[in-house]
């Protein structure tokens, strides 16, 4: 059989056979806009779709244009996402002024726009037009999981795309296929991915992340007991825990300075980098912290709507974190119906002030004083 670039994205049957047969018949769209939540696979299938569009077998995943666009290297396919919470407007006129250019090597250039709900208004603006009057050998794809955000001009100059998340049967069968993995990691990474395959391979490849889950749990049974203090030494816990995981993020930065520094062609230009990168870094860090603490939180959440429908129906084959049952059974057991739900409401209510860029210590202070009331009445 010929390979096919394809057999790699895993699960949205109907979604490749769509594109599949876009590429057989030549017949594509300008502006595409692929939507659904985070890690279900919808960078990866831009960047499989712009491949097969280069690719002169139509998607072997195997020749050199392929290849270059698997590793990120294809010089006619490029992403953008943002710089910290934006997509600023010099990022659109940068690739606009590249669009003016014919595809180096391929046959058409793709722009992948990663996280497009972040585009700014002028940034959206600008790209608007683009989007308009599209030279003929180029596509734009605009990848968002909450579409909702995005201007209405936008997307309505855009075919949509929309990616669900996929049965859990499948990530399981996808994990035990991919790692070495206990039959009761696999169930656990199954239920806590909620049929998102991305979620599930974060769990298994980044250190800690269990450890971290483990931790919140723990909290969680200290909060009925605790005075001020402790309260106050949790929220400090959970605020530093968000700053754990910056070291890659740090060193890639630091490259990136010692990389642009080198390229100065004048003190005044030195400083002039040195400025703006400090800038884009700090950018960088505070999105950083953001996605840390939504994880801690969602953690907590996870908890707390387990010992909900544990309360509620004695439900287990609803739980989530099903190597926790027995805590989260006791959990349950401890609490009225209502006090669980209100716990779940507290994080709901932290999460969304967090969003809103409150501050992540305060944050977390509110959070364990409100979850402390309502556990001790
Ligand atoms: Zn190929």
């Amino acid at each position: 059989m010929k390979s096919s670039i394809w057999e790699n994205l895993y699960g949205h049957e109907e979604i490749k056979s769509f594109l599949k047969e876009v590429i057989e018949k030549g017949n594509f769209s300008h502006s595409y806009l692929f939507s659904g939540p985070q890690g279900v696979g919808k960078h990866t299938a831009a960047i499989f779709f712009s491949a097969a569009l280069n690719c002169q077998f139509k998607g072997c995943g195997v020749c050199p244009s392929c290849v270059k666009a698997l590793n990120g290297n294809h010089p006619d396919i490029l992403s953008i996402k943002p710089e910290g919470n934006f997509i600023i407007i010099d990022q659109i006129r940068e690739i606009q002024h590249e669009a003016l250019l014919k595809p180096f090597e391929g046959k058409i250039k793709a722009y992948i726009i990663d996280e497009s709900e972040s585009l700014t208004l002028q940034a959206a603006n600008a790209l608007l037009k683009s989007l308009e009057e599209p030279p003929p050998n180029l596509i734009y794809i605009l990848i968002a999981s909450q579409p909702e955000s995005l201007p209405e001009t936008i997307i309505s100059r855009c075919q949509i795309i929309k990616f669900k998340s996929i049965p859990q049967a499948q990530i399981s069968q996808i994990l035990r296929r991919k790692y070495n993995l206990s039959s009761g990691e696999i169930e656990l990474y199954t239920r806590l991915s909620q049929g998102i395959l991305g979620k599930a391979i974060e769990l298994v490849q980044r250190d800690g992340l269990s450890d971290l889950r483990r931790k919140i749990f723990r909290s969680i049974k200290v909060i009925p007991q605790a005075d001020t203090l402790k309260l106050l030494d949790l929220a400090e816990e959970f605020y530093l825990e968000g700053k754990k995981f910056f070291r890659e993020l740090k060193e890639r930065q630091g490259e990136e300075k010692t990389f642009l520094e080198g390229l100065a062609i004048s003190s005044s230009h030195l400083s002039h980098i040195r400025r703006v990168l400090e800038r884009k870094h700090q950018r960088e860090i505070s999105k950083e912290e953001h996605k840390r603490v939504g994880e801690v939180l969602s953690f907590l959440l996870l908890f707390f709507r387990d010992a909900f429908l544990t309360a509620e129906s004695d439900g287990e084959d609803l739980i989530i974190n099903i190597d926790q049952k027995r805590e989260i059974r006791d959990f349950s057991s401890s609490f009225s119906l209502d006090s669980i739900k209100k716990c779940w409401e507290i994080v709901e209510e932290t999460k969304r002030a967090v969003r809103a860029n409150a501050n992540f210590r305060l944050a977390y202070e509110v959070m364990f004083f409100k979850l402390k009331e309502v556990l001790s009445a």
